[in-house]
């Protein structure tokens, strides 16, 4: 427990908890498990760290970062040495990237999260009901210097690319085969505001014919139209439709919103995806990583308090 959560902070930019613990119910999308999850706030410097309440003989607690991600076979999962792991954490990790929450605690009794309607729209509400709280230390942000790609040699890319500010995103898909989504683009720069108007909403999607191949993987037991975009050929299965004619592609930029905080931190720079996946963006994470030319590490008000000058002295 903490003792005390500060909401004054000296920092325009600084680290984030929640107010409160809130509890939630769902179903694990790959085990089809009931799952009870609590977020509780957490104190400056902990991270964003899960917690298998129903895991008591070996430790229980599995920080987030780029290089504790153990599985993305169709999810992100994060494990710990002792090999407890927990799965399906993307959309969950969108939504506090979208709030720039650095510090929580994510208790669970299982080794899924709830999946919700397959989007972040239900986490998004969780953290806002929650409270968000602004702790006293100076938000860091990873900046990228140059470059920095992860390509499969199989038509998927993933780039990071210098920027002077925030993090923008380009994402393309294309499914030749499926004119239900085809080729579908979507770009956006991300802020608490855009991330919960124009990108949490967007659901998870699969295909008809991988249902049976997916089970037999152990996988997708819990999903159903309740929570995922079911497509089959040319049709949308859901009798409800979609959300947004580009939902596929945005759920897409959803999901490499929440792996990108792997990190833990916000990005300074531009991402871009073509046709990639969870792999995809943590490989690329794992390339940023080794290559200390490739990036800094800011304290984001001094880095824009610098920026702020340079433009004026260029603009002067
Ligand atoms: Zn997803």
């Amino acid at each position: 427990m903490i003792a005390e959560i500060k909401t004054l902070t000296a920092y325009k930019n600084c680290e984030k908890t929640i107010q409160n613990a809130i509890p939630c119910t769902g179903i694990g999308l790959h085990g089809g498990q009931k799952v009870h999850m609590v977020l509780k706030p957490a104190e400056i410097g902990h991270g964003i760290v899960f917690k298998r309440t129903d895991v008591t003989d070996k430790d229980n607690l599995v920080p987030v970062s780029y290089d504790t991600v153990v599985d993305t076979r169709m999810c992100t999962c994060v494990g710990n040495a002792d090999g407890v792991t927990v799965g399906t954490i993307e959309h969950l990790m969108g939504a506090l990237a979208g709030f720039g929450i650095t510090n929580i605690l994510i208790e669970l009794d299982s080794p899924e999260v709830p999946v919700m309607d397959g989007s972040a729209a239900d986490y998004v509400t969780l953290i806002e009901c929650a409270g968000i709280v602004k702790q006293d230390a100076p938000l860091k942000a990873v900046k990228i210097l140059k470059d920095v790609s992860f390509d499969d040699g199989r038509g998927a890319c993933v780039c990071l690319y210098p920027a002077e500010e925030g993090l923008s995103i380009d994402f393309m898909i294309d499914f030749a085969k499926s004119k239900a989504i085809g080729r579908q683009e979507y770009s956006i720069k991300l802020s608490e505001r855009t991330f919960k108007d124009s990108v949490a909403y967007a659901r998870t999607f699969g295909f008809l014919q991988e249902v049976e191949t997916l089970r037999a993987m152990g996988l997708a037991r819990g999903g159903s139209l309740d929570n995922v975009i079911v497509v089959d050929g040319d049709k949308v299965v859901n009798k409800e439709g979609l959300r947004s004619e580009n939902e596929f592609v945005v759920h897409k930029t959803l999901d490499a919103v929440g792996d990108l905080y792997q990190l833990g931190m916000p990005i300074i720079g531009h991402f871009s995806g073509v046709k990639s996946g969870h792999a995809h963006t943590n490989q690329l994470l794992r390339a940023l990583m080794a290559d200390k030319s490739a990036y800094e590490i800011v304290n984001l008000d001094d880095y824009e308090e610098a920026l702020t000058q340079f433009q004026s002295r260029k603009s002067a």
